[in-house]
This record gives C-alpha cells, sequence and structure tokens, in this order.
C-alpha cells in the first residue's frame, strides 16, 4: 500500500522534463528584472536566450505525447542544445566583445541535421542520448573553460561560486551520459525511470544555479569597473587638489625672487595688522626701494638688474630677524617687510639691512648715492593715529621719500 501510494507521488519523466522547461522560462524573467534595475554587459541577453531556448526545449520534450515527433525530439533537443552554446557565445562577447558565433552555430546546425537523420531512421535512443551528450557537454566545457581561465583575468579574482555551479554543470552531463549508457544495468525499468527524473530534477537545480552565477557574475564586474572608476576619480581629484595648490601658491608668489608678491602681501598684511590689533602686539613695517635702479638697469642691462633684485631678495628671505615676518616685493624695484616688532627694533633692521645690501658690493658707477647699489628704507610703526593699515603703509611711504630725499642709501622714521 505504502509502496503504491510513494509510486503514485513520484514524478514521470514527463512531469519533470515539463517543470524544468518551466522553470527555465521563469529565470530569464527574473534575470530580465534584473536587467532592468541594473546596468549589465554585452552577452548578458544572449544567456537570457539560452534560457528561453532551454525552457521552451524542455517544454516540447515533455509534452511529446501531443505534439508531432520532429517537433518534440528533434526540435526540443536542438533549442536544448543551443542553451549552452549561447551560454558559451554570450560568455565570449560577456568577456571580449567578440562572440566567434560562427564555429557554434555551424556545430548546433550539425547536430539538429545528425539528429533528424538519427530520427528518421529510428537510431536507438542510447545513441541519441550520447550524441545530446556530446554536444552539450562539448558547449559547456568551453562556457566553464572560459570562466575558470578568462573570467579571472577580468575580475582580478577566482570566484568559487562560479566555479562550482560550472563544475555541477558539467558534472550533470556526464552523469546522465553515463546513466543512459547504463540503461541495461536497471533491471526495474520503474527504477531506471526514478534515477533518469532525478537527473532532470538536478538539471533543474543547476539551471537555477547557473542563472544565478551568471548574474554573480555580471555583478562582480559591474562592482570591479566602479571601484576602478571611483579609485581613477579620487586619484585625479587628489592630482587636481595638489595642481589647485600649486596654481594658488604661484599666484601668490613673486615670479622673479620667489617671495610673496603684492597680492599676497595685500591679504596677509591685513590679517596682521587684525590679529596684532587684537594681541596688542606692535607692528612696524619696512618699506624699501633700490636707489636709481633705472640707471643701473640702463648701465648694466635688464638682465643684470633681474639678478641684482634676486640678490637683494635672497638677502630679506633669509635673515633670520625676517624669520617669522612677512617679506614681500610689491613693485618693480620695492619690496616691503612687516615685523611685529616695535620701533626701535624695526630702526635697528632698516640700518643693518641698508648696510648689508652695501656689503653686497654690487657695482654701480652711476648711481647717485655710492659706487655700489643701495637702497632707502622708509620705517614706520603703528601708532594712535594710524586707524587702518594702509595708512600705515602710507607714513611708511613718506618716510621713504624723506630717505630719498636725503640722498638715499639710508632709512628714515615717519
Ligand atoms: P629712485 O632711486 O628714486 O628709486 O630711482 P629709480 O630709478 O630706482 O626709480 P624709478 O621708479 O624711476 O625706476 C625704477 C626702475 O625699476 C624702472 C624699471 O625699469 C626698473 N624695474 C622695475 N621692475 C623691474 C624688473 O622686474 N626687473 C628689472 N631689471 N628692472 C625693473
Ligand atoms: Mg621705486
Ligand atoms: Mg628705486
Amino acid at each position: 500500500m505504502a509502496i503504491t501510494i510513494l509510486d503514485e507521488i513520484v514524478l514521470t519523466e514527463q512531469a519533470a522534463i515539463l517543470i524544468a522547461g518551466t522553470t527555465c522560462l521563469v529565470l530569464p524573467a527574473l534575470m530580465a528584472v534584473y536587467k532592468a534595475t541594473r546596468e549589465t554587459y554585452p552577452g548578458f541577453g544572449l544567456w537570457v536566450f539560452g534560457f528561453i531556448s532551454c525552457g521552451i526545449g524542455s517544454l516540447l520534450l515533455g509534452a511529446n505525447q501531443f505534439l508531432p515527433l520532429w517537433l518534440s525530439y528533434w526540435l526540443g533537443n536542438v533549442l536544448i542544445v543551443l542553451f549552452p552554446a549561447l551560454l558559451a557565445v554570450g560568455f565570449n562577447v560577456f568577456i571580449e566583445q567578440e562572440s566567434h558565433w560562427r564555429p557554434y552555430s555551424l556545430s548546433v546546425l550539425l547536430y539538429a541535421l545528425i539528429q533528424a537523420v538519427f530520427l528518421w531512421f529510428d537510431v536507438a535512443v542510447g545513441i541519441r542520448a550520447i550524441l545530446f551528450t556530446l554536444f552539450v557537454l562539448t558547449y559547456v566545457s568551453l562556457f566553464t573553460w572560459g570562466v575558470y581561465y578568462r573570467l579571472p583575468k577580468l575580475t582580478g579574482t577566482r570566484d568559487y561560486l562560479t566555479l562550482s555551479v560550472t563544475g555541477i554543470s558539467i558534472l550533470i552531463p556526464v552523469t546522465r551520459f553515463v546513466n543512459t549508457l547504463g540503461e541495461s544495468l536497471y533491471r526495474d525499468p520503474a527504477l531506471f525511470r526514478q534515477v533518469d527524473v532525478l537527473f532532470i530534477m538536478l538539471l533543474v537545480l543547476a539551471s537555477v544555479a547557473m542563472a544565478f552565477a551568471l548574474i554573480t557574475m555580471n555583478q562582480q564586474r559591474l562592482e570591479l569597473d566602479l571601484r576602478k572608476v571611483s579609485n581613477a576619480l579620487s586619484q585625479k581629484s587628489e592630482a587636481l587638489a595638489a595642481l589647485n595648490d600649486k596654481l594658488r601658491m604661484a599666484s601668490l608668489t613673486d615670479f622673479l625672487t620667489g617671495l610673496s608678491n603684492r597680492r599676497r602681501f595685500d591679504q596677509e598684511y591685513r590679517r596682521i595688522w587684525d590679529l596684532s590689533l587684537k594681541n596688542g602686539s606692535p607692528l612696524s613695517l619696512l618699506l624699501i626701494d633700490v636707489d636709481c635702479f633705472k640707471l643701473y638697469n640702463d648701465s648694466m642691462g635688464h638682465l643684470a638688474g633681474d639678478e641684482c633684485l634676486q640678490r637683494i631678495a635672497g638677502l630679506l628671505a633669509t635673515l633670520p630677524s625676517f624669520k617669522n615676518a612677512l617679506v614681500a616685493r610689491i613693485g618693480g624695484e620695492e619690496f616691503v617687510v612687516v615685523l611685529e616688532k616695535p620701533l626701535d627694533d624695526a630702526i635697528a633692521q632698516a640700518e643693518q639691512l641698508v648696510s648689508m645690501v652695501q656689503h653686497l658690493a654690487i657695482p654701480h658707477p652711476s648711481s647717485s648715492a655710492a659706487q655700489t647699489v643701495t637702497i632707502s628704507v622708509g620705517v614706520a610703526t603703528r601708532g594712535t593715529k594710524d586707524s587702518n593699515a594702509s595708512k600705515l603703509l602710507s607714513r611708511a611711504d613718506h618716510a621713504l621719500y624723506h630717505a630719498k630725499t636725503a640722498g638715499r642709501n639710508r632709512a628714515k622714521v615717519a
């Protein structure tokens, strides 16, 4: 009794094939949903067609009682064989955009032809199964080979899910092949049918796993490409930020002397002014102008003039007492030093500077002030009358004017 019930609930071969076909048609629907919601690479569409082909093929085989022989056995098997072929062709496209479709389509046509001849001459089902398995196995092997050797080159990882699924896919046609050959081993035909159904259900499982693996492959590649793009983007933005810094520095630096330029001076002077006011610390300006520089250029040449400016700038930049001071070139041969020091210190610095430039001993035969290049310095320290930064600067300018009119090569206080 129990055995009878079991017999009744066991799937028939037909029903198993129908389940396989339906599953193969549900899978492309799922893949289509994935395709609609995510980016997919070329080749994915061919895989979807592969599943549709397998689904229709299985349904034709499953409905063999109601269909003509050629439609169910011939077209059904051809469509199923087409499935792994489309997997392999789709994989070629997925990997390198080249399908190599010619050998695949020719071989599927060859299968269709041989299958037709075998059916026509009513060749034994075992021989037909061998033919079927050989073709399926070839395509599955090519697909698996591609996944094993070529996919890691693309994604950088060997995906074990994909590997195990393709492994299963190879194993099942092989086992089915052995099973068909060994039909005579089963004494009980009912038992053979049950084993056959089991293999068909394993194929169903493998196709579900295969669809999952194909989606995973696409997903992995997508994530890798996204990572590559975001890496490239962050590298670019780092380079851009570095370039921006360089440009900003260049826009604030005097190209000839490397000192701060007028723009930087304007920004920084106001900042230092506010800060020293807040801290109640003293603030002094040394406004420096090279004496008779026009004459120097005229007699020594413009290039020598540039060199002279560079030497004076070098002196200003390396003077230890100006280490924390703002030193800028604010005009052709005009420099300024902003010192957070009281008047006495500022005068001492200015006088030291005048004598140091003289000690550079740069010959200047046409100067009215000395035989060498000299400077005049206007010194001003913030007092109660200096209501803003410009006032102090203009007082330093007045002091410079006095130094010039007093004979140059000296420092004067406002
Ligand atoms: P003073 O003693 O009254 O300051 O006389 P000066 O000749 O130094 O003053 P003036 O303002 O008449 O001339 C400044 C000269 O500086 C004129 C210009 O040719 C020169 N000059 C300005 N910028 C540069 C530069 O970048 N390189 C060179 N070589 N010369 C420059
Ligand atoms: Mg000048
Ligand atoms: Mg001058």
